[in-house]
């Protein structure tokens, strides 16, 4: 019998009236197991533990604090191969590689960070006439929702910072990839306080009820920049704060004679990491005219010692699509590319069959104005795009509606220092893409997002500043 994923509300399994299958992107006939549908009474015994949670946790110590998140960390060490095998069967990553199980690595490390971070009270003045201090106060109850890319560390760099600011949390995971998340917070919840993380799984009308809720009092909202809109259109009916972390489509710029051959692992995996299903991946590259044949080449070359299958496949170093509608959009758009003059050096023609597979794609002769070029692929293509001013590189890299990362690539560190200068993004990487950690700020500029996640900052973004003005 295919096994049933609850819900966890005021730290007790709460059960639903009806359920649907979790499948398998590897192969579809596999159910992975169910996934309840919450009602909307559900949602609000959620809110109301969270409500009563946060009111003796607001008043919590830091070192209870500090506890809590470490004990996240714990659940995420100690229960890793679990988690990464379910999170490999619904997402379709590979438990090896840069999958399940370096995720489940960066769900503890992540949590243990976070647990180290703190934000102290301030002094502002401290004179004949007052003392003013400046302190960081919990926001309440956390209304977060997580899309299907990196379900289980995206949950975690939501909950974690905010139960260590002092809040509580209602987290709602992708219908999509919801297991690992279920699982994961069923676990958190042996050891912490009743309450204080909550987790209710259904479809997107449940996201919307959430951010359209009484009790909210915080939203965290990592998806698409469709939804994001209407998460900050719910947000602004009670002025309640957001934190977007939206879509990107990267701009990379490699520098006139730069030798790809240099730089292959890292444009690589920068672009193909999770098989293109990551927000902060390279998702357009520039190369000079003169040098694009022999970037595409390289990394055509390069893909084929990269073996994408089965997830469980312990040899696995990419997997599939995660779901029917992204098969489809990036199907479509290599498809659009293809009619309208682009070349398809590697990839582009999926296996077929009861699975989500779509091979690692090079496109060249394409250029800005093509579907592939303008929107975010989120699957594992790369459009390479010939200029022959670097200039001109920069203009068009920018001219986006997007501005999460951005990268550039050359020998030449001045040249790069200065083109990294000249591009608008949240972060730009030198000879490199993707590469974050807890105590790095991340966030996007333009539709990208609003705030950033991690570091200070990102702990910051649960709490609001309170002042106390004293009179001497
Ligand atoms: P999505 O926007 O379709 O869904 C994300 C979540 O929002 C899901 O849980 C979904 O059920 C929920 N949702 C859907 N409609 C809603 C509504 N009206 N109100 C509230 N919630 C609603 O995104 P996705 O397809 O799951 O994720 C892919 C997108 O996420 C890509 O664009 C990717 O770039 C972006 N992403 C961004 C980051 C980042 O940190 N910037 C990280 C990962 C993914």
């Amino acid at each position: 019998m295919t096994k049933k994923y609850e819900m966890t509300i005021g730290g007790k399994t709460v059960t639903a009236d009806s359920y649907a299958d979790v499948r398998n992107p590897a192969n579809t006939d596999e159910i992975v197991g169910q996934v309840p549908k919450a009602s909307a009474a559900h949602l609000d015994q959620a809110v109301n533990a969270a409500r009563k949670a946060y009111e003796s946790w607001r008043f919590s110590s830091d070192a209870d604090r500090v506890a809590a998140c470490q004990a996240i960390a714990k659940v995420a060490t100690d229960n890793a191969e679990e988690l990464a095998t379910l999170l490999t069967k619904e997402q379709g990553k590979p438990l090896n590689g840069l999958g399940s199980r370096f995720e489940m690595g960066g769900c503890a490390g992540w949590a243990g960070y976070t647990a180290s971070l703190s934000l102290p009270d301030k002094v502002l003045e401290e004179s004949d006439e007052k003392t003013v201090i400046q302190k960081r106060v919990p926001l309440g109850v956390v209304g977060s929702i997580t899309p299907w890319n990196w379900p289980v560390m995206i949950a975690i760099w939501h909950f974690v910072p905010a139960i260590r600011a002092g809040n509580a949390v209602v987290l709602k995971p992708s219908p999509y990839t919801p297991l690992s998340t279920l699982r994961l917070i069923e676990l958190a919840n042996e050891t912490l306080p009743a309450g204080l993380l909550n987790v209710v799984a259904g479809g997107n009308e449940l996201g919307a009820q959430l951010t359209d809720h009484d009790g909210i009092d915080k939203l965290i909202f990592t998806g698409s920049i469709a939804t994001g809109k209407k998460v900050m259109a719910n947000a602004a009916k009670r002025v309640t704060p957001v934190t977007l972390e939206l879509g990107g489509n990267d701009p990379g710029i490699m520098l006139p004679g730069t030798d790809p051959a240099k730089f292959v692992e890292g444009l690589f995996f920068g672009s193909m990491i999770n098989s293109g299903q990551t927000c902060g991946a390279l998702k357009r590259l520039y190369v000079h005219e003169d040098d694009v044949d022999n970037v595409a080449n390289v990394l055509a070359e390069f893909s084929k010692n990269i073996p994408m299958g089965d997830g469980m496949d312990e040899a696995s170093m990419l997997g599939p699509v995660q779901n029917e509608m992204q098969f489809k959009k990036v199907s479509d758009l290599v498809e659009d590319a293809r009619a309208n003059g682009g070349k398809v050096i590697v990839g582009g023609n999926p296996p077929g069959g009861p699975n989500y597979f779509y091979p690692v794609t090079i496109v060249t002769n394409v250029s800005d104005g093509h579907r592939l070029v303008d929107e975010e692929q989120f699957g594992p293509v790369l459009p390479i795009i010939a200029y022959n001013d670097v200039d001109d590189a920069v203009a068009r890299a920018n001219n986006s509606l997007f501005g999460l990362d951005a990268s550039v690539w050359g020998e030449d560190r001045d040249a790069t220092a200065a083109i990294a200068d000249r591009l608008e993004a949240g972060t730009v990487y030198e000879n490199k893409h993707a590469d974050i950690a807890p105590h790095i700020p991340m966030g996007g500029i333009k539709c990208s997002g609003i705030g950033v996640e991690f570091g200070e900052e990102g702990l910051a973004a649960y709490t609001s500043i309170k002042v106390i003005n004293k009179a001497a």
